[in-house]
C-alpha cells in the first residue's frame, strides 16, 4: 500500500502565534530568516521548537506516512524552516498566492481546493491550525469515498504537541492493516 501523506502546516503549527501579551511558548527559540523574494536586511523572525524536529524525525523514520509541507512558506519550508529543525528536504504542495484577506474566503481553508486536487484520492493526515467545520465535513466525505482523511488541528498559541503526531501515526498504522481504506491510483510528489 502506498503511504498516506502527512500534510504539515508551519504557521500556528510549528511556529506558535503570540498570546495576548505578545509572548510565545518558552519551548520555542527565536530565529531570523529571509524568505524568498525578501531583502536580506529585512528578515522575518520565527519561533521554533527543536523538540519538534526530533519528533518529526521519528515520524519520518516510522515509515508510516509520507511527510509533505503544506504551508504558505511553500519551498521556503524546505530551504529555511526544515533545516532549522534538523529535517531533511521534504516535498511541498505548491500553493498559489491568492489575493485574500481571510484564510477562509469561502468558509473553508483557502488551501483546501489545492490540496484536494493535489491529493487526488490519496489518503492523508493533515495538520493545520486553521480548519473550519466545512473542512472537517470535507475530510469525512473523502473518508466515506475511500480516501481516508484525518484532520488534526493544534491550538495555534500552543502549536504542535506530541499527541498530534502520536494520533497521526496510530491512524496511519490502522490504515496499514486495513489497506482498502487507502487504495487508489499512484500519485507523484513535487520535490522542493
Ligand atoms: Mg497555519
Amino acid at each position: 500500500m502506498r503511504l498516506p501523506f502527512l500534510l504539515l502546516d508551519i504557521d500556528g503549527v510549528l511556529i506558535p502565534f503570540p498570546d495576548d501579551h505578545g509572548n510565545t511558548p518558552t519551548t520555542h527559540a527565536r530565529h531570523d530568516v529571509v524568505p524568498t523574494g525578501r531583502n536580506a536586511d529585512d528578515p522575518v523572525t520565527v519561533w521554533l521548537n527543536a523538540a519538534d524536529g526530533l519528533m518529526l524525525m521519528d515520524v519520518i523514520r516510522s515509515g508510516l506516512v509520507s511527510p509533505v509541507w503544506c504551508t504558505s512558506w511553500r519551498q521556503d519550508a524546505t530551504t529555511l524552516i526544515g533545516p532549522l529543525l534538523g529535517l531533511p528536504p521534504l516535498p511541498h504542495v505548491d500553493l498559489p498566492r491568492p489575493q485574500i484577506t481571510t484564510s477562509h474566503p469561502n468558509g473553508y481553508l483557502w488551501k483546501r481546493d489545492h490540496v484536494d486536487a493535489w491529493l487526488g484520492d490519496a489518503p492523508a493526515v493533515w495538520i493545520d491550525d486553521d480548519f473550519t467545520s466545512l473542512d472537517h465535513a470535507w475530510a469525512a466525505e473523502r473518508t466515506a469515498h475511500g480516501a481516508a482523511t484525518l484532520l488534526l488541528q493544534p491550538d495555534p498559541r500552543v502549536a504542535l504537541q506530541a499527541e498530534h503526531l502520536v494520533e497521526a501515526l496510530e491512524w496511519a498504522g490502522h490504515l496499514a492493516v486495513t489497506p482498502a481504506c487507502g487504495s487508489g491510483a499512484s500519485h507523484g510528489t513535487e520535490a522542493a
